[in-house]
């Protein structure tokens, strides 16, 4: 749980997704919200770095993802204990985002589905 790390307006709005996700009988949690420009690289040479079979997880080097500046976060899904990545269960994310007034990563053409910001 990184909130405290984000921008206060942006904590608010993912306090309130958290909320509403639990209304509907759902658990979130938070995996990303800050990230430094040297973190940022890393993931950007994820996919590309020759590893085998390794896909690429962002097109934002240190300094352009909204992470940087502390305006995005990071959302998973916790079934039954466990992390899923089940898409379906994203969408929601979107609707949530929607609802507090926050951008959603599932619009995008990289679709980023856990992810919102300002
Ligand atoms: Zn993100």
């Amino acid at each position: 749980m990184r909130l405290s790390d984000v921008k206060p307006i942006l904590a608010e709005k993912c306090e309130a997704i958290i909320a509403l996700a639990a209304s509907e009988g759902f658990t979130l949690i938070v995996t990303n919200g800050y990230r430094s420009n040297a973190e940022q690289d890393a993931l950007y040479r994820i996919g590309r770095r020759g590893i085998k079979g390794e896909r690429i997880v962002t097109n934002a080097r240190g300094g352009q993802s909204n992470h940087n500046r502390r305006e995005a976060v990071d959302f998973a899904f916790v079934v039954k204990g466990e992390i899923s990545w089940n898409e379906k269960l994203y969408l929601n994310i979107g609707r949530w985002g929607k609802q507090v007034g926050l951008n959603w990563g599932g619009n995008w053409r990289f679709k980023d589905l856990p992810h919102v910001e300002l």
